[in-house]
């Protein structure tokens, strides 16, 4: 016998349980016929309606072949007469098959699969459970993965109803609600950052064709989030009765201290890792020397610079951990300092635009030190002009070195903070700031750590490391 015939054998086998795979699934789709044969409108129909049919049935149709494709890829488990207990190793026969429905996005899928209890360790198993991959409760991870999705972009009473009506797929308010929990418990920077060849990719992509290394900047900034006190759990004041009542607790607005890395492309910020928590400066500091130690930055293939508001933890963080990076002051909080002395000095008049615009030009030109000698020459006419001019002088003083603004943009450094701004909006208002709406710190912070896995690309690895935990626990 020859290799070649034992090919074309199992080829015949092959292609023999694909014809009877085949035909099960023809057997599926006539009964799906009848239901929509029952179900059809009268003949003369618009097509809304006979897609509003269609629409409502489909997912018999595909939950009912899916369940005839995991019959003929399981037929092993499903058949499968007795197993070894992996406690005791003692031989378990199969008990009668039991009934398990799951929920997919394709429809409701129901599984008869055996049983094994071992009496003497008190376990039951279902080995086709584990072979499918199947996770515990009746949503599997694709409905929990995609209702996470919209519940990162809107309020989860909106989620749920929006989710339903597109997809098909009931999953309630409050389901929604405890998956968030779970998927995002314990998140840190490291699970929802990209890894470091994702970022090496990132950075040749912005680096091709170009001489000089690509620009990655570094921002910090806080972003104020509505809170709820802890002791506020519990009561439920927009319930009931009690609706037109005040809540007996007060919320807090809170800083959400957040970085993000962003390298620029021209005009253009590509975007890299952002990390944003309710959190103490502390903790942030943390969280940059976790990435640090991941070794998750290259930096080595950018030019890093760091652009910040001038509040002095941020540079202590910065002076440990990236000693190299170019450090910038935000130029337009500079501007603001400015601003404030023109107005203390010169009020609302002529005078006070044409001094903010001469001093503007020098300190843009990166003559710092001829604008320190400015205000320390001007006289102020008031105590209150004589405080903006001495706190404006004591701000620029301290980060005069960071003031080199013709200098950083002509290397193509940013003047300021607007890319750490900008994600502050995107990531922490655009969910967390909603019309009646405060969070839990707790909750907060997973919705922000979600909503960062959403925007650095990380959001199935986040989903990976859920369904890692699910098969742990
Ligand atoms: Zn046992």
């Amino acid at each position: 016998m020859g290799y070649a015939e034992v090919i074309s054998l199992s080829e015949v086998r092959a292609s023999k349980q694909w014809a009877s795979l085949r035909h099960q699934l023809h057997d599926r789709f006539d009964q799906w016929l009848d239901r929509l044969e029952a179900q059809l409108p009268e003949p003369e129909t618009t097509l809304a309606q006979i897609t509003e049919t269609v629409w409502n049935l489909r997912q018999e149709l595909t939950g009912s072949l899916t369940e005839s494709l995991v019959e003929h890829a399981h037929q092993v488990e499903l058949t499968r007469k007795e197993i070894v207990c992996a406690t005791c190793d003692r031989l378990l026969a199969a008990r009668p098959a039991v009934s398990r429905t799951v929920d997919t996005m394709v429809g409701a899928v129901q599984l008869e699969r055996p049983y094994f209890y071992c009496r003497h360790c008190h376990q039951g198993q279902s080995p086709l459970d584990e072979a499918l991959g199947l996770t515990p409760g009746r949503k599997q991870l694709d409905v929990q993965q995609a209702a996470a999705q919209v519940v990162v972009e809107m309020p989860y009473d909106e989620a749920h109803t929006l989710f339903g009506d597109l997809t098909g797929v009931t999953i309630g308010s409050e389901r929604m609600h405890t998956l968030t929990n779970q998927v995002a418990q314990g998140l840190t920077v490291l699970d929802v950052a990209p890894s470091r060849q994702e970022i090496e990719r990132r950075i040749a992509s912005v680096a091709a064709g170009r001489f000089r290394r690509p620009v990655l900047v570094l921002g910090i900034d806080g972003a104020y989030v509505p809170t709820r006190p802890e002791n506020a759990r519990g009561r439920r004041p927009g319930q009931g009765r009690y609706r037109a009542k005040r809540p007996r607790w007060t919320g807090q607005w809170r800083e959400a201290k957040g970085l993000r890395f962003y390298l620029m492309d021209g005009e253009r910020i590509v975007h890299v890792l952002s990390w944003h928590q309710v959190q103490t400066e502390a903790e942030l500091g943390e969280a940059l020397q976790q990435i640090k130690d991941a070794g998750l930055i290259p930096e080595e293939q950018v030019r890093l610079c760091v652009v910040c508001d001038g509040a002095s933890w941020i540079w202590k963080h910065i002076q440990t951990l990236f000693p190299h990076a170019r450090q910038v002051l935000d130029y337009y909080h500079c501007a603001a300092y400015l601003h404030k002395v023109a107005k203390a000095q010169y009020g609302d008049s002529v005078q006070a635009l044409e001094w903010v615009e001469a001093t503007l030009t020098r300190l843009y030109l990166g003559k710092a030190g001829a604008v320190l000698g400015g205000l320390k020459r001007l006289h102020a006419p008031s105590e209150e002009a004589a405080k903006a001019v001495a706190n404006c002088w004591a701000y620029l003083h301290a980060h005069r070195g960071r003031t080199h603004y013709q200098k950083l943009r002509r290397g193509g450094y940013p003047l300021g903070s607007g890319g750490i701004e900008s994600s502050n909006k995107f990531i922490c208002h655009t969910r967390l700031k909603r019309s009646g709406a405060w969070w839990y710190e707790g909750n907060s912070n997973q919705m922000l750590a979600l909503r960062c896995a959403k925007y650095n690309g990380t959001f199935n690895q986040v989903f990976a490391r859920h369904q890692q935990r699910l098969r742990e626990a």
